[in-house]
């Protein structure tokens, strides 16, 4: 086998691993569409360059404009892909008319005035431009991680190769005039070099940042309760952690609101386990979505859930879990008879100077535990004593408990 055949071969080879490569890892994550689209993408750039090579019955010109067709393809699946993977926009319109302007003059000067030069020329210079597209839209997040900067500075890389490379050949060696001279020139070999090469990193930086997203979603994976969508007792205590230690370092308050789901086992007796998992599920949502982006929500327990809230105080935390309380109790839940009433009880402290999240936790749950024995459908506060004389020890008298349905509860250290 020449030489010659070898390395024409190089590049299709490559092209159709990779191919295959990004197919098996879309089997496998088939919510991560860019997957499929790179494994078009290479296979495509590989029947583009088979067919530069071989040609097809319908005639050499036909040929090279299928050839260059499924170049043309192949560039924008990975501009495409490559774009999307990083969360921005697809700028269609940007890669529309490069890609379909390179397409008009490359059939131009195949069929009407044809020349291998400008061919040569238009092809590379509107992939190029695609390449520069992409950096751009890159350059956004090329600080976010190692996978954003590689593939930054290799779309660079790429558009000064289709740019620079091939007007410097073609200014050195051309112009060339037949298809015998331009596959032996300079600009051909150091075309299919730098592409092997080029496309290699560009799918090896692809798989890492593949690798990572597996990654990172099994972690989120480990610290969530799939339930109800909100962190586990793990993700919880991980995540509230590190709020507290942002918190601490920037001398702001914090406080934790512990609730448990009121008579749960009665429930579940009564109305099945899965209009119990519903119940869950639905006071998670309504946990969630009152913490905000802020706020930090877990399940970490059966019918156990814990919100931190940053840039609280304990006025503000009593007023979020007794806007949580009164909501819930009053609302209606899908699947079950419209006259059950499901409540749930809170028990809530407010960080005192760099009071880590176990004493704090702590606190709520000796706070919910007084909750649940005042009755149940209720907020309990629990207050750090500052000074042993300034505040009543014990809870305030039962009947005013049940009529303002916010108790307080004190916890001397
Ligand atoms: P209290 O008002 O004192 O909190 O009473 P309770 O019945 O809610 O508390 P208890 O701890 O006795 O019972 C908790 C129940 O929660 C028991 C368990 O079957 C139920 N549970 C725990 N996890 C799940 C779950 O994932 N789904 C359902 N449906 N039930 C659960
Ligand atoms: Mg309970
Ligand atoms: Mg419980």
């Amino acid at each position: 086998m020449d030489t010659g055949l070898l390395i024409a071969l190089l590049n299709p080879g490559i092209a159709l691993t990779l191919g295959a490569a990004f197919l098996v890892l879309w089997f496998y994550q088939r919510h991560r569409p860019y997957l499929i689209v790179l494994a078009a993408g290479y296979s495509a750039s590989a029947a583009g360059f088979l067919l530069q090579y071989f040609t097809l019955p319908v005639g050499m010109a036909p040929t090279k404009l299928m050839s260059i067709l499924c170049f043309t393809f192949a560039t924008c699946c990975l501009a495409g892909a490559v774009i999307a993977r990083y969360g921005r926009r697809v700028p269609y319109p940007a890669i529309g008319i490069l890609a379909g302007g390179g397409l008009a003059a490359v059939s131009w000067f195949l069929f009407a005035r044809p020349d291998i030069t400008w061919r040569i020329l238009a092809i590379n210079f509107s992939f190029g431009g695609i390449s520069l597209v992409v950096a751009a839209e890159l350059r956004v997040v090329r600080n976010n991680g190692p996978t954003e900067m590689i593939l930054f500075v290799l779309s660079l890389l790429s558009g000064l190769n289709f740019l620079a490379r091939t007007l410097a050949v073609v200014i050195a060696h051309g112009p060339f005039t037949s298809y015998e001279g331009l596959y032996t020139s300079s600009y051909w070999t150091t075309a299919l070099l730098s592409h092997a090469l080029l496309s290699l990193l560009i799918a090896l930086c692809l798989f890492g940042a593949a690798a990572l997203d597996v990654m990172k979603a099994l972690k989120t994976e480990t610290l969530t309760d799939p339930l109800s969508g909100l962190l586990n007792r793990r993700g919880f205590e991980e995540r509230a952690t590190l709020v507290l230690q942002h918190c601490a370092t920037a001398r702001l308050p914090a406080t934790l609101v512990l609730a448990d789901l009121d008579h749960f086992k009665a429930l579940n007796d009564q109305h099945g386990h899965a209009a119990g998992d519903r119940v869950i599920a639905d006071f998670a949502a309504k946990l969630l979505l009152a913490a905000g982006t802020g706020g930090v929500a877990g399940r970490i327990g059966g019918e156990e859930f814990a919100v931190l809230l940053p840039l609280s105080d304990l006025g503000a935390a009593r007023l979020f879990a007794e806007t949580i309380r009164t909501l819930y109790s009053a609302g209606r839940i899908d699947g079950l008879p419209p006259d059950t009433r499901v409540t749930a009880s809170f028990g809530v402290a407010a960080r005192t100077s760099d009071e880590g999240l176990d004493p704090l936790m702590r606190r709520a749950d000796e706070a919910l535990y007084k909750a649940k024995g005042n009755g149940r459908d209720s907020v309990c506060l629990s207050y750090q004593r500052l000074k042993r004389s300034s505040f009543p020890i014990g809870p305030v008298p039962a009947e005013r408990q049940r009529r303002r349905r916010i108790n307080v509860f004190f916890a001397p250290r």
